[in-house]
């Protein structure tokens, strides 16, 4: 088998250097919380994939709704033929997501697509153009995407000219803004009002927790706030839940924990154990706007993709995954507590289930410290753990395990985490 360095030397003759890795190993199997490298180490897996082997890799049960499905057909075009698996991860969609109401999707391949998708279809249902996003949000790399995504550097750096119709208000950031949920949401609200204008505003679109943005979790009563607001002026209230989505912050979807109906969902990642599948779900007459034909794409909803989605929410509900979030919440936030008591530039743990981060800055102040930050997670990755940052300002260590990780492997995790800070006092 060639090795990680033979790899990387044809890697860097035939692979385009913009599309970058943060380790410098290769992958040759992993399975429910650890990876294996082609060179034979084990690391701890503290990022899923970005969120999207929530129920683990090659979790036995997806592995089999795919071989038996990849067997029967793999490809017909679900607007040319269509098929059972499609229409049943819609009504898993409908029943899962929150809000007792009738529901429709809409099946995708990336996140991307589905928050395009989700944008298309508010503005045809309201007959409104303007999208309102907050700072530090993401929402995909395509054109409008990247428009609707806040970080400049490397997302859009060089890409534009970017869509048109898009506004971006502050964002509640506890640590950095000082103000309650209900204050944030005012204030974001006179700004809308002001440079937008209500009747313009075709839909409000937010990260119940921000993913890429840095795990920033809004004062409670923001998000819900601003969903009244929609209710009140006509717009539409989007969450994007493809990162926060299916079990990871404790509940199936991060919106449940301040009781918020969204008028659309977006879901990616977490949805199909490692197979590219993403949807837009959504109010009946909302998503029944569009006319016959104006949504779809080649492969959206592949049928091999929908048996893994069925498989793995079957995995979720059958496993609660959505308590073993909290559980790993409950055994993790003590230890980085206590990480952060023993080390100043630790300035905020926060987040919810699984989905759980530490920002780091310049101790005794709020100002990032995205350099201290980089070598925790090169001490860690040493070490074998996959950790990933975020964060505008690069400065936040964020822990996405996936749902089944054991307690040992949680434990083995945190450790090496635990290692790597005291590394950068050494
Ligand atoms: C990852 C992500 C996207 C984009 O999904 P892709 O599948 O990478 O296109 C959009 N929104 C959020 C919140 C994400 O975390």
């Amino acid at each position: 088998m060639p090795t990680s360095a033979d790899l990387h030397r044809r890697r860097s003759a035939a692979v385009a250097r913009g599309v970058s890795s943060m380790i410098p190993s290769y992958v040759s199997s992993a399975s429910g919380g650890t990876m294996t490298d082609v060179d034979g180490r084990e690391w701890i897996d503290f990022a899923a994939g970005i969120a999207v082997t929530n129920v683990g890799n090659a979790a036995p049960a997806v592995v089999a709704a795919v071989r038996e499905q990849v067997a029967r057909f793999t490809h017909t075009c679900f607007m040319i033929a269509p098929y059972e698996q499609y229409v049943a991860v819609c009504e898993e969609l409908a029943a899962l997501t929150p809000g007792d109401f009738e529901k429709r999707s809409a099946l995708f391949n990336s996140g991307a697509e589905a928050v395009e998708n989700a944008v298309k279809i508010a503005r045809h249902a309201t007959g409104r153009q303007a999208i309102v996003v907050f700072d530090h949000a993401y929402h995909g790399r395509t054109n409008l995407t990247m428009a609707l995504t806040a970080k400049v550097m490397p997302y859009k750096q060089g890409f534009g000219p970017f869509a048109g119709e898009i506004y971006r208000m502050p964002m509640s950031y506890p640590l950095r803004d000082g103000r309650s949920g209900a204050d944030a949401a005012a204030f974001a609200i006179g700004q809308i009002e002001k440079y937008v204008g209500a009747v313009n505003v075709a839909a409000v679109l937010i990260e119940p927790v921000q993913g890429e943005g840095g795990f920033v979790v809004p004062a409670p009563g923001f998000l819900p706030a601003l969903a009244a607001w929609c209710r009140q002026t006509g717009a539409l209230f989007v969450a994007d839940e493809i990162q926060t989505g299916f079990c990871r912050t404790g509940a199936w979807f991060a919106s449940e924990h301040e009781g918020v109906e969204p008028d659309l969902i977006t879901t990616a990642k977490g949805i199909a154990g490692g197979l590219p599948l993403a949807a837009v779900t959504g109010r009946a007459e909302i998503m029944d706007a569009v006319h016959p034909g104006g949504l779809g794409g080649t492969y959206g909803g592949n049928p091999i993709a929908c048996a893994a989605a069925l498989a793995s929410i079957g995995m979720m509900r059958e496993l609660d995954l959505a308590a073993a979030a909290r559980h790993i919440e409950a055994v993790a936030r003590p230890r980085l507590e206590a990480l952060a008591a023993k080390h100043p530039p630790i300035g905020e743990v926060r987040g919810r289930g699984a989905m759980l981060a530490l920002e780091l800055v310049v101790p005794g102040s709020i100002e990032p410290d995205p350099q201290a930050t980089a070598a925790v997670a090169k001490a860690a990755h040493e070490s074998g753990l996959l950790l990933l940052t975020c964060g505008t300002y690069g400065n936040v260590i964020r822990l996405l395990p996936p749902l089944v990780i054991t307690d040992d492997e949680l434990d083995r995790g945190l450790s090496l985490l635990e290692q790597a800070f005291e590394s950068l006092t050494r």
